[in-house]
């Protein structure tokens, strides 16, 4: 398609800072547009260079970004760029636990039931990136959130437009929908850094909640979710409540209705109903769900969900995404040896093209020229995605582990290395790939 040259695209861009840094973010703000301007081009999604040249900037930054855009085109002219630029400084703390405790404060009595992340945070950097969906779910989803959000902070009439602050995401297990949301809410706190000094991402541990004080239950979620009311008092703290595998919180009630579990169960779901109910007249929370069994979560508790979302089994071209992935990791660590991966596009057309194809089984690969490698490698990973079919995103990431286990103990043919391996590293080629 081609641009309008009249239209004007918004594309957001981000910043990250140093831990060290003591800069203002608005200065940094104004130099990173400085430097992105004096690009004619953008290219999107991209990472820019070139600001190690600017001494504020290479004393601060460590990483500017072009993210998201809803422009068509892979290149826009920054002329045609409205820029939004987050500058964000990650924290370097891991999780901290909340405790709960059901009966009194006596110790010995308490249950871990929330983890609680200081967010942007260093750990769940890439994150984002590295989760790969069809049909633009990542950034609908954001887009969909972030709009709310706006909505909120812009004070529209909630007797107007109603929205409960509840996001449920559903599918089989090992999609993604954990990280998916770890990632949905690290990018809003980039998103939002401006209006929010800081983000908190409180994750609640439905199991625990459930496995040793089932009866107390109720009273622990009232607890857990008072700690979520104080977090949100401040004006300035935007809080993501994280509920994974909300089916075991809330099928309870069903069952209760037919009499086959105590009214215990009730309680929590009725607990969890309420706090939820309280929640959404607040502007810096959003309650993200994950549930491996829709069937099982509470009606009430779906009605209440504003954007439901499927996160299925990865289709062909993300299965040969993740596999590329993984497999450029192992090469940048030295585990196997260097070959540029090709796209799936590119391996694709190759395929096409290639007259015979069983023949490469039989060729050493380090005796072949880079292009033909690179080729071969491309073959091997398109038959490997369609053997993938049906596989979860967890499971397609933990291959290589397995591939390298199964290789680890043979002998490695005494041959030269050939100039395009790393380094000076013995690298070897991993034969299961
Ligand atoms: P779920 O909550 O759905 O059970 P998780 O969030 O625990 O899944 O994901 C497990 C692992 O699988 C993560 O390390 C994640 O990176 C990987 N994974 C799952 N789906 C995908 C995907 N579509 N793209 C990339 N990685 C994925």
């Amino acid at each position: 398609p081609k641009i309008d040259p009249s239209l004007h695209w918004p594309v957001h861009i981000e910043a990250r800072i140093s831990s060290s840094s003591k800069c203002r973010f608005d200065t940094i703000r104004e130099l990173v547009r400085e430097h992105v301007c004096s690009e004619p081009n953008l290219i999107l999604p991209s990472e820019i260079t070139g600001w190690e040249n600017v001494k504020t900037l290479a004393d601060n930054i460590e990483r500017i970004t072009v993210t998201e855009s809803a422009c068509p085109l892979n290149i826009l002219p920054t002329s045609q760029a409205e820029l939004l630029i987050h500058v964000y400084q990650p924290s370097d703390e891991g999780a901290s636990e909340e405790v709960a405790s059901a009966s009194g404060d006596s110790p010995g009595e308490e249950v871990m039931a929330a983890s609680v992340y200081e967010l942007p945070s260093r750990t769940l950097e890439g994150l984002w990136d590295s989760l790969i969906y069809p049909d633009e779910i990542k950034s609908k989803l954001l887009n969909y959130i972030y709009a709310t959000l706006l909505l909120s902070e812009a004070d529209v009439d909630f007797n107007v437009i109603s929205w409960n602050r509840v996001v449920l995401l559903h599918g089989p297990p090992g999609t993604g929908k954990t990280s998916l949301s770890r990632a949905l809410a690290q990018k809003l706190s980039i998103r939002l850094s401006s209006r929010y000094s800081h983000t908190r991402l409180l994750e609640i541990n439905s199991h625990s909640l459930f496995s040793r004080w089932f009866s107390e239950s109720g009273k622990l979620v009232q607890k857990l979710f008072s700690s979520v009311n104080e977090l949100c008092e401040e004006e300035d703290c935007f809080v993501v409540v994280l509920i994974d595998e909300v089916e075991s919180l809330t099928a309870a009630r069903t069952g209760a209705m037919a009499g086959t579990e105590p009214s215990d169960a009730l309680r929590v779901v009725n607990a969890l109903l309420t706090q939820l109910d309280k929640l959404r007249h607040k502007k810096n929370v959003l309650v993200m769900a994950t549930s491996n069994l829709v069937q099982a979560i509470d009606s009430a508790f779906i009605d209440r969900a504003d954007i439901i979302q499927y996160v299925g089994l990865p289709p062909r071209e993300a299965i040969y995404e993740i596999l590329r992935t993984c497999l450029m990791e192992l090469i940048k660590k030295g585990v196997v040896a260097a070959v540029d991966v090709p796209t799936l596009i590119q391996a694709d057309v190759y395929s096409k093209t290639a007259r015979d194809v069983g023949q490469s089984e039989q060729v050493d690969h380090i005796l072949l020229d880079h292009r033909e490698r690179s080729n071969r490698v491309g073959l091997r990973l398109l038959r490997l995605s369609e053997k993938c079919k049906g596989i979860s995103g967890r499971t397609l990431r933990r291959l290589p582990v397995l591939a390298h286990a199964r290789y680890i103990g043979d002998p490695i043919p005494l041959v030269k290395q050939s100039s395009t391996t790393t380094g000076g590293a013995t690298v070897s080629v991993s034969p299961g790939l």
